[in-house]
């Protein structure tokens, strides 16, 4: 990476560092950080500044990192944050992934599908809390009446939340995994036109150590490239901090990212789950490495591709109570508030130790008002809020 020491200053807002000894309050950057926040502010980081980004120790230059990212953002999408109510309407999975609480073949969660009346009321209600887009997620199921099912929702979500704000009603991303090109196809023509499905990771060596045999590296790929094609905008993301996953590994999900065309990320550290099967997770790094790891892969996301969505995950907030406004403060612009009726959200754990189990969504709505005015930024109400195609 080339970086050469500046003698004058990119951020006026942040002072150069003061002589050895001095007591001067307030933020300070060491000219080496300066340099590197010159670096990163003149273009997109090349794969040697990526990796730098992902593994400096250097306190200053994770500040000019993160502001930065910061500035990168509000250049390019603006203030405004996101919201997207996540309805987690069915814990019923078909597949096996190790690192998952929901997995098949795990006896402890109870099984549930909520009735299509819960979901669209669910919906309703967060479209009248002007949150302009709902994610419906569950666990992955391939049949035709699961498929029928999706749609149905769909249609009913659409017609019953159409507004003068939102004549299209709210916008909905679907978030239900690998399915077959024409079911892909039934639920856009629906009126689904986002779609959320994770890579885990762009290494086929950790994906998979990740996943049974029965679910191929490939066929993700091809899912997403299909998704693409269908006139999507799609999400994808990886799990950070991942048994033996090195700062190269991590590089490549970011260009995955650019090369696959991704319009959002949603990303977050791996959260160990008491009764999932993943080898290797006690030689994981500790929560804290695993939480600025994940930072640090939204700001390096937010300098490759600027003007993109990015979600600040709940699994942030479960290794840091304010894990995703810092998550903003590293350049997403995202958050996906819980949504899903408290008598299935203690069924519905991924992970240990997943946030908001007991608050119903209405505190959990005013909650994050505040949460994101801390960080400075503004909801945005009654806009679906997507990024602008790249
Ligand atoms: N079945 C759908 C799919 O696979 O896309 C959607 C639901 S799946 C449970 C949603 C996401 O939860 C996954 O993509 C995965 O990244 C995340 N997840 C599951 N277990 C996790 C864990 N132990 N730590 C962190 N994230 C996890």
């Amino acid at each position: 990476m080339a970086v050469t020491p500046s003698t004058h200053q990119v951020f006026p807002d942040i002072p150069a560092k003061a002589p050895e000894g001095s007591t001067e309050p307030g933020m300070t950057l060491s000219p080496k950080a300066q340099a590197l926040a010159e670096t990163l502010a003149r273009g997109i980081p090349d794969r040697n500044t990526l990796h730098h980004i992902l593994s400096t120790q250097d306190p200053d230059e994770i500040e000019a990192i993160r502001h930065v990212a910061e500035q990168t953002l509000l250049k390019h999408c603006g203030d405004t944050v996101r919201l997207r109510g996540l309805i987690e309407f069915s814990n019923r999975c078909t597949s096996d992934c190790y690192y998952c609480g929901i997995r098949r073949s795990n006896r402890a969660p109870k099984r549930y599908t909520l009735k299509l009346d819960e979901i669209v009321e669910t919906a309703k209600w967060c479209g009248e809390k002007g949150y302009g887009s709902v994610v419906l997620q569950s666990g992955e199921r391939r049949d035709a009446k699961f498929a029928r099912f999706i749609s149905d929702a769909v249609r009913a979500i659409k017609d019953e939340t159409r507004s003068t704000e939102l004549p299209q009603g709210v916008g909905i991303t679907l978030c239900v995994g690998e399915q077959s090109t024409d079911t892909y196809a039934e639920w856009f023509e629906a009126g689904a036109h986002r779609y959320l499905l994770r890579m885990e990771s762009s290494s086929p060596q950790l994906f998979a150590m990740l996943h049974p045999e029965s679910q191929s590296y490939d066929s993700r790929v091809q899912c997403l490239r299909t998704l693409k094609t269908l006139g999507y905008r799609v999400g994808t993301g990886v799990m950070i901090g991942l048994p033996g996953q090195t700062f190269d590994n991590l590089v490549d999900d970011l260009l995955f990212f650019r090369d696959i065309g991704a319009d959002m990320i949603g990303m977050g550290p791996y959260i160990p789950h008491a009764q999932a099967v993943l080898p290797g997770s006690a030689t994981i790094p500790d929560a804290a490495t695993r939480l600025q790891l994940a930072l640090r892969m939204i700001a390096a996301t937010r300098l490759l591709l600027p003007g993109i969505n990015i979600a600040a995950t709940t699994a942030l907030q479960t290794l840091a109570p304010d894990g995703r406004e810092q998550g903003l403060r590293f350049g997403a612009n995202v958050i996906m508030p819980q949504a899903t009726p408290n008598h299935v959200r203690r069924q519905y754990t991924l992970y240990d130790g997943k946030p908001c189990l007991d608050d119903s969504a209405g505190p959990c709505a005013s909650c994050l008002e505040g949460r994101v005015n801390s960080v400075g930024r503004r909801v945005l109400r009654n806009a679906w809020g997507d990024s602008q195609p790249g």
